[in-house]
């Protein structure tokens, strides 16, 4: 197979003027030249879902682009990367990288309801949820699709698009992508984002107020809704009920429903079995924990958003170390960033490293090693570091004492109380947050948090 020839990359380059850029990019970019002849063109999409959306969607797009560089009629065919071999249809079902899509009749798509009400209500996105910003891995490659396709043309077979996957891997990034998208392609449309929170709690208020009529107006009269963490229905059985005739609502008049959730539908426990089946009738998409080079592609991104700019190694450092919730590695890069400029610090592996995770370069310290910095530090003594006097030097000298045990030694919040004279586990609990949230307002206590784990380190070294 060819990667690439000079009439493909001409007819790329046209449509990439002319579709929209999460378009090309999801269906045009990675379609690869397979061979051109007797005015056949044949292209190889990354996998199944692809050919077929490309072959259903973008066939006549793409002939008329290149009849347009080649001066005569053209025919194009799709192959799938993943099954070369077989030439796939539409009724079949892929089931690869854990994505089960079933296709379903084209019957209902063009059928628009004329009496909806077209005022629009505030959607409920958040502007940062964007396509543009969403950087797509092999974890959520198929996910994105579908969740393009969904925005492209909703309310056809992939209704509803359930997307499932572990906390802070892009689920309700990705969906509120879809509401975005769907916006800018038709002003139009009615979109609704709601969590399965804020829907239960209308439902809870309908019942007290005895007014079903107002939340059906909500729920029913859009074109999308995005519903976010399905799974809070659980055990919730009048709210299932409600949400079961929303969802029937919303289907058989051809508005498009895009579910997320934290388990697929099968793994979801104490939702009637009728909810589940529905859940599954579309299109079920996962998205897992993101590999290194992804998670390296998204600190580069943020990075870029914000104007920052990181050196390589201290990204790829980060991207390391915080291995399964974007969330948490979107907060590692904050805190790194925050840290510096309180601190001053140059951005470098060395001087990040340690307050990002101290163990990292080699920081082995004891319990009683921390204790005896931390006091010798602020000029208190040990006894009273761990006594229960709540003089301000002292107690603000025992929360940077716990905060700096937790992070330097394996110790449990209940084991640092005992290190502290008997604390409670909660009270350790309450000195880290307090620490924290003083290490990005504070430069003072940041900087001696730096200067006592600076000594920590020297000790460490020379023990060993
Ligand atoms: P979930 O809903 O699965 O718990 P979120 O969608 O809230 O996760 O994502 C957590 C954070 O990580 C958000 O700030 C989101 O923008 C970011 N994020 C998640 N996936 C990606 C991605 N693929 N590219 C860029 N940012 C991402
Ligand atoms: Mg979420």
């Amino acid at each position: 197979m060819q990667a690439t020839n000079p009439i493909w990359a001409e007819v790329q380059q046209l449509l990439q003027k002319t579709l929209s850029k999460p378009s090309f990019e999801t269906w045009i970019r990675p379609a690869k030249f397979n061979c051109f002849e007797n005015g056949l063109l044949t292209l190889i999409a990354p996998n199944t879902f692809s050919s077929d959306w490309l072959r259903k969607n973008y066939c006549e797009t793409i002939e008329k682009a290149t009849k347009e560089i080649c001066g005569h009629d053209v025919k194009v065919v799709f192959k799938s990367e993943t099954n070369l071999s077989s030439d796939l249809t539409n009724k079949e079902i892929i089931n690869e990288q854990n994505v089960h899509y079933k296709s379903k009749s084209f019957s209902n798509n063009s059928q628009e309801n004329s009496s909806r009400n077209r005022s629009k209500n505030s959607n409920g996105l958040n502007l940062r949820y964007v396509f543009n910003r969403f950087v797509v891995g092999p974890n959520s490659r198929l996910a994105h699709a579908a969740a393009l396709a969904v925005a492209e043309s909703p309310g056809r077979e992939f209704n509803p698009l359930f997307i499932c996957g572990g906390v802070g891997l892009g689920k309700t990034h990705l969906m509120q992508a879809i509401g975005h998208y769907r916006v800018e392609i038709d002003p139009e449309a009615k979109v609704k984002y709601v969590s399965t929170e804020t829907f239960t709690n209308d439902v809870i208020s309908g019942i007290r107020r005895d007014g079903m009529t107002a939340i059906r107006d909500k729920y029913r009269n859009v074109d999308l809704i995005l519903i976010d963490d399905i799974q809070f229905l659980e055990g919730k059985e009048y709210t299932q009920e409600e949400f079961f005739h929303t969802f029937n609502a919303l289907h058989e008049s051809g508005s498009q429903i895009v579910i997320a959730s934290d388990r697929p539908p099968n793994q979801l426990s104490g939702i009637q079995e009728r909810l589940i089946s529905r859940f599954s009738m579309g299109m079920t998409a996962d998205i897992q924990p993101p590999d290194l080079e992804t998670r390296t592609a998204i600190l580069q991104k943020k990075a870029e958003q914000e104007r920052m700019s990181l050196p390589r190694d201290l990204i790829q450092f980060i991207a390391g170390r915080f291995t399964s919730n974007i969330r948490e590695l979107e907060g590692a890069f904050t805190r790194a960033v925050a840290f510096a400029s309180i601190t001053g610090l140059p951005m470098t592996v060395q001087s990040i490293a340690p307050m990002l995770d101290p163990t990292s370069v080699g920081v082995v310290v004891t319990p009683k090693q921390v204790i005896k910095k931390v006091s010798d530090f602020f000029e208190v003594s040990t006894d009273e570091l761990i006594s229960s006097s709540r003089r301000k030097p002292v107690s603000q000298a025992r929360q940077i004492g716990m905060y700096l045990m937790r992070q330097g030694t394996d110790l449990s919040l209940p084991r640092i109380g005992d290190e502290f004279g008997g604390k409670d586990h909660t009270t350790v609990m309450y000195a880290i947050e307090q620490v924290e949230k003083k290490l990005s307002s504070d430069p003072n206590t940041a900087s001696q948090v730096q200067k006592i784990r600076d000594l920590l380190q020297i000790d460490s070294r020379k023990n060993l």
